[in-house]
């Protein structure tokens, strides 16, 4: 197994930039995740690290080696694509053998290979079975075994469970991870779902427009985003933002945003922008009859344990998470209270994230 290094990547197609100059380390044994909207260089990035398509520039390493230049089948990954083709008129224990077939491995060491492969995945029940008839699921971890049955120093997977029924997919989630833990090879996926990135990643990508907004573990990227488009893409419903003048803030950790008090952090003064905004995650704001900020109720969306209320203050429509056992009505109003240690400050004119006295201490929990 090994670490992947991207440097400088770029992708260019007659003019439209796919990629821009993306640079990351993916350690040795990280199960990372590449996560975006659809268009926004995901594919692109992974077939120039399986070699299926060449950077304009910048440098991929895997394990140390500079295989920038070096075609797919001459570099030790393995790729699982979304469409995974099986061979139809082959079994199970065939289709995962193949790759070693074509290697000209022995022949008792490729039932070995594959018996041991089939055990790791749970279907060594069905290893004489045609793969036509299997379900979803099965034809998943057939594809999955064909690609661990090499061996190779890296996976790259395209989202593998697109296809699959809602059910399958958690099912599938749950199995990749665990499968990860125990072999532990270093794996690049591919999706545009988030919680299949959350709950997998070691390390996440988030990507816009051939960008890498941010990288960092599931809770960074979660807790702390680094730009305003990740906060808004991560989270459901996403991070609330209210928008406000840096004036307020100067020299102070409480402001007053238009009668509203919040404690804000501390803004490093030189470099605090004139327009703000200020992000709060729905789980961070609770009811509070006495606090400041207050609004009425637009409705609220019951989800067993929680719900989801949706109130029009002065500062801006904002959605708490808050206990299901809350009683609230719509039409009526309520005040507001945001957890100040869980605010995010943002430049509006350039979208980034602003450190702050609070942020750069490590005081936010
Ligand atoms: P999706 O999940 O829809 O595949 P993605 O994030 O993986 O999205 P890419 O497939 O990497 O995105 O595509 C990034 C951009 O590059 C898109 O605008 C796409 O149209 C463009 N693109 C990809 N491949 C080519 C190509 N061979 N020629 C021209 N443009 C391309």
């Amino acid at each position: 197994m090994a670490q992947i290094r991207v440097e400088n990547l770029r992708k260019e197609f007659s003019g439209f930039t796919a990629v821009q100059n993306s640079s990351f380390i993916v350690e040795d044994g990280d199960f990372f995740v590449m996560l975006g909207p659809s268009g926004c260089g995901k594919t692109t990035t992974l077939r120039m690290i399986a070699g299926l398509e060449l950077p304009t520039s910048g440098r991929i390493l895997l394990g140390g080696e500079d295989v920038t230049m070096k075609r797919a089948r001459e570099r030790d990954i393995a790729f699982v694509f979304q469409l995974f083709a099986l061979y139809p008129h082959m079994n199970v224990r065939k289709n995962i053998g193949f790759p070693l077939l074509a290697q000209g491995t022995p022949r008792s060491e490729i039932r070995a290979r594959v018996d041991e492969v089939a055990k790791l995945l749970r279907i060594d029940h069905i290893l004489e079975k045609p793969v036509s008839g299997l379900a979803g699921g099965d034809r998943q971890r057939v594809a999955l075994g064909r690609a661990i049955v090499r061996r190779p120093m890296c996976f790259l997977m395209d989202e593998p469970l697109g296809t699959l029924d809602a059910e399958f997919r958690d099912l599938m989630v749950h199995e990749l991870r665990e499968l990860h833990n125990r072999i532990g090879a270093t794996t690049v996926y591919v999706t545009h779902d988030q919680l299949e990135a959350m709950s997998m990643a070691d390390k996440i990508a988030v990507m816009n427009h051939g960008i890498i907004e941010q990288f960092g573990s599931p809770r960074e990227i979660y807790d702390r985003p680094r730009t305003m488009y990740v906060a808004d893409f991560m989270g459901s419903p996403p991070m609330n933002f209210l928008n406000f003048h840096s004036g307020l803030a100067r020299g102070s950790e409480s402001v007053s945003v238009r009668g509203a008090d919040i404690v804000v952090p501390r803004i490093n003064e030189d470099r605090a922008p004139a327009d703000l905004a200020l992000g709060i995650r729905p789980e961070h704001i609770r009811l509070d009859d006495g606090a400041k900020l207050r609004g009425e109720v637009l409705g609220a969306e019951y989800l067993g344990t929680t719900q989801i209320v949706v109130v029009e203050t002065g500062e801006g429509r904002l959605k708490a998470r808050i206990p299901a056992s809350d009683h609230v009505t719509v039409g009526e109003n309520v005040g507001l209270a945001l957890n100040s240690p869980h605010l995010s400050l943002f430049d509006k004119s350039t979208g980034r994230a602003i450190e702050t006295a609070l942020y750069e201490g490590g005081a936010h929990g």
